[in-house]
């Protein structure tokens, strides 16, 4: 796995959709969801030295600490926490998709259980879980990784459209009410264009 490769990729599609992610979390939170996600790239990028001499599952766990330390937010500590259950479950350098896909699960789950959340309540989870779920049936049937890559990114793209219409409850953005009908969430928006970036680049290998 070559994880710098990635965050290259998704640093490159987070800048490229920098004013819709941080117009919606002007719209329905507190505008500063961008900056948090760059905060975490760009510690990430700082390691670059120490984390290419890292095994997978070290390197996973080195981001998740650095970003838990630097991203501030509602949102640092899940991303941190992605990071962290991501390098608890793969420790293969080069995992199997499907052992990519249930890791990928659990670690959306490590997620869930941080921030005491689920489906429904107009949050990242909304692309998320579904995405999780999907992954992983997808994984596991016998359709080529570019044809799930495919599959997967119209999928997170479909699951971030439907926060539109979403009431939050949880977060920053749930006393809004129905005043937050019509934006999409903006960690919906953000791990969407992240899965997107890994989709994309992999349909295109
Ligand atoms: P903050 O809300 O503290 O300003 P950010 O703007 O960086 O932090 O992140 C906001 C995003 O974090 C929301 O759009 C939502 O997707 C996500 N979020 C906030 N709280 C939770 C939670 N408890 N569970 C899951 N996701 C959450
Ligand atoms: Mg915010």
């Amino acid at each position: 796995m070559e994880i710098l490769k990635y965050i290259a990729l998704i640093d490159q599609a987070i800048n490229e959709n920098e004013s819709e992610i941080e117009g919606l979390d002007r719209a329905i939170g507190d505008g500063d969801h961008f900056i948090n996600l760059k905060r975490g790239i760009t510690a990430i990028h700082s390691m670059t030295d120490q984390l290419s001499t890292m095994t997978v599952n070290e390197q996973f766990k080195m981001i998740g600490m650095k970003v838990l330390s630097t991203v501030g937010g509602a949102s640092g500590p899940l991303f941190a926490t992605f990071f962290l259950e991501m390098g608890k479950h793969i420790t293969d350098s080069k995992p199997s998709l499907k052992i990519i896909a249930e890791a990928f699960s659990k670690a959306v789950d490590g997620i869930k259980q941080r921030g005491k959340s689920d489906v429904g309540q107009k949050t990242m989870l909304d692309v998320l879980i579904p995405v999780a779920a999907k992954f992983e049936e997808l994984a596991s049937s016998n359709m080529s990784t570019q044809e799930i890559a495919s599959d997967v990114n119209q999928f997170a793209i479909d699951c971030a459209h439907n926060t539109k219409d979403m009431l939050p409850t949880k977060g920053r953005s749930s006393g809004l009410g129905e005043r937050a009908l019509g934006h999409m969430d903006p960690g919906a928006k953000s791990c969407q264009v992240m899965i997107s970036a890994v989709c994309q680049h992999i349909q295109g290998e």
